[in-house]
């Protein structure tokens, strides 16, 4: 089975949205099949597999994009009250960060907290599984908006 990363960077994949942005090093996506709007992907262009093989350079890229990207999803969808920040790699070896918005109707989930606390782990998880299925036409207008919002965030950004 090939990678949907790279099937993505080689336009054999469309990703809801289309692609929100990617130069030669990095892209940026909504996550394929989880149904949350703003729920993105970030990945180098290189498939690789882990963290520590990226260059130093890219590394610094790395965190630009992902600190634009959390400050254009608080600015454009309002009720996002918190932006999880993972990567782990193990269904997709490419390697990726997923920013994931959590969203206020997310609390009152059965079973995401551990010992009284919020559990953003279980959240995430939780969420992830109840959600993933399939983007429904409705959400694609919506990505697709935010996909042209982003593009005239980034076109007018300042730090
Ligand atoms: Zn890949």
């Amino acid at each position: 089975m090939g990678c949907l990363t790279c099937q993505i960077l080689q336009g054999d994949l469309i990703p809801p949205g289309g692609i929100f942005y990617r130069d030669q090093d990095f892209l940026i996506c909504h996550t394929l099949d989880v149904n949350i709007l703003g729920y993105m992907i970030v990945s180098p262009v290189r498939h690789i597999q882990s963290y520590d093989e990226l260059s130093s350079k890219e590394a610094e890229k790395l965190g630009l994009h992902i600190h634009i990207l959390t400050r254009f999803l608080k600015t454009k969808i309002h009720d996002i009250e918190k932006t999880y920040i993972c990567s782990f790699n193990e269904e997709t070896h490419h390697l990726h960060f997923h920013v994931f918005p959590r969203y206020p109707w997310m609390l009152s989930s059965e079973n995401i907290h551990t010992d009284g606390k919020i559990d953003a782990a279980k959240i995430f998880s939780q969420m992830r599984k109840t959600y993933k299925v399939g983007i429904n036409e409705e959400m694609k207008n919506k990505i697709y908006l935010l996909a042209e919002q982003f593009k005239v965030f980034l076109s007018e950004y300042k730090d």
